[in-house]
């Protein structure tokens, strides 16, 4: 199955507006395995519109049209598909309601055009416009579907992810299977990413391989689609394969699964309790460890020592480190670990020390992190990154890669 997206709109002929709803479509599609090929924009004019359905027709087998579902004379898209199809516009009861009620609602006159909006193409499936006033239609004729959404993002955006999306999902489903599985990665950014894969994002139309970043995570969505969803899965399993080979060392959990809680499961799993001493992250690991449900099996309890008296007093650094490297230093980390695990009797002490930023500290630049880890029988590890980011974004940063050093 394959779309073709038709944005309506002579302001996107003349620049003055960007096809959004085009991308958001594409995106929305591609998540539902519907591969589109084409993407179309035409003017409000009512014979060009006809032969891009003419054109559309003889390569899509779903036709999504955007905009020109208003009630001015330009709006025209209904009008024409309607024609088009040899189908009459019928007057939906629901649709005139939604409308009265808005402009009683909103206090104002209610013209003959303002019905307009209300018709609806005659054996169409309609959907609702909960954002405004125009409503969506969905009809199926021959081997074709057509579906019309209103142009504005706010009202177009809504209606397809609450009733589109499921006409469309039901009629994927009716031929095929579709499965889908989000990879997880840290540690590697997104081009990178990318760069190591780039063949098989290339060569993919089923399963069909979607990159996405966000707060210094990396997520791949894989999906599939077979008439067997048991091969389905298998796909996914292959693809998931050729993938991990590549950067399998970055890959950390599945579908909505966080960094903290992968740490948790672990530590579940091998019955490991952990403190943290955080100076740089002023309580966050905590906090979000505490977040989790059943957090209480593995942590104890652990300290903000933000000021270096607390790093001294109350997790024991030496004077001679802090005056000799400073609390940004490998040595400090060190300490910090090693002397939070063993006060609070834990198997596992972690630290975080560093320069969040606005300003330099101690003659080291902004984004300058240690995170020590102390693990029962094991030589503390310290291990340096080096963050570029806004304050907020670094100090987040720096729990999630004490996670990920940490899982690994
Ligand atoms: P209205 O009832 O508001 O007239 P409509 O369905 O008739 O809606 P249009 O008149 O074509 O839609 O467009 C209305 C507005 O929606 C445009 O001015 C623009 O801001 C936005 N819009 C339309 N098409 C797109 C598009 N393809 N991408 C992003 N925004 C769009
Ligand atoms: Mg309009």
């Amino acid at each position: 199955m394959n779309a073709e997206i038709i944005a309506v709109g002579s302001e996107l002929l003349l620049g003055q507006i960007v096809n959004t709803n085009a991308r958001f479509l594409s995106q929305q599609l591609a998540g539902l395995g519907i591969d589109v090929f084409f993407h179309t924009v035409v003017g409000d004019n009512a014979n060009r519109l006809e032969s891009a359905i003419e054109i559309a027709e003889q390569r899509a087998s779903i036709i999504i049209f955007t905009g020109g579902l208003g009630p001015t004379k330009d709006d025209l898209t209904k009008e024409t598909i309607a024609r088009h199809l040899g189908k009459r516009l019928v007057m939906d009861e629901a649709a005139l309601s939604g409308i009265e009620l808005f402009f009683k609602r909103t206090n104002r006159q209610m013209t003959e055009n303002n019905r307009k909006q209300a018709l609806v193409i005659e054996g169409s499936r309609v959907l609702p416009n909960d954002h405004g006033m125009a409503p969506g239609m969905v009809l199926k004729k021959g081997q074709h579907v057509y579906m019309l959404l209103p142009g504005p993002p706010k009202e177009l955006e809504p209606m397809f992810l609450q009733y589109g999306s499921k006409v469309l999902s039901a009629e994927v489903e009716s031929n095929h299977k579709i499965v889908s599985r989000v990879l997880r990665f840290f540690g590697i950014g997104e081009s990178a990413l990318e760069t190591a894969i780039i063949d098989l994002i290339d060569n993919q139309s089923n399963p069909t391989i979607a990159p996405l970043a966000g707060d210094g995570e990396v997520t791949l969505r894989l999906t599939a689609k077979h008439t067997d969803e048991a091969v389905a899965l298998s796909m996914l399993d292959e693809a998931e394969d050729k993938i991990k080979q590549r950067a399998g060392e970055f890959l950390y959990g599945y579908n909505n699964s966080s960094l903290l809680e992968e740490l948790t499961k672990v530590l579940k799993k091998k019955r490991l309790t952990i403190t943290a001493a955080e100076s740089l992250t002023g309580g966050l690991f905590q906090q979000e460890i505490t977040s989790i449900s059943g957090a209480s099996s593995i942590f104890k309890g652990g300290v903000v020592c933000y000021a270096n008296e607390i790093k001294q007093q109350v997790v024991q650094v030496k004077q001679e480190t802090l005056e000799k490297y400073g609390a940004v230093s490998e040595q400090c980390a060190q300490e910090l670990a090693e002397n939070a695990a063993r006060i609070f009797g834990t198997d596992i002490g972690i630290s975080f020390t560093g320069v969040a930023g606005p300003d330099p500290l101690e003659g080291k630049p902004v984004g300058t992190v240690y995170i020590g880890m102390s693990i029962k029988g094991r030589p503390t590890v310290v291990e340096k990154i080096t963050l570029g980011g806004p304050r907020e974004a670094n100090r987040i940063r720096t729990v999630k890669y004490g996670c990920y050093f940490l899982i690994k």
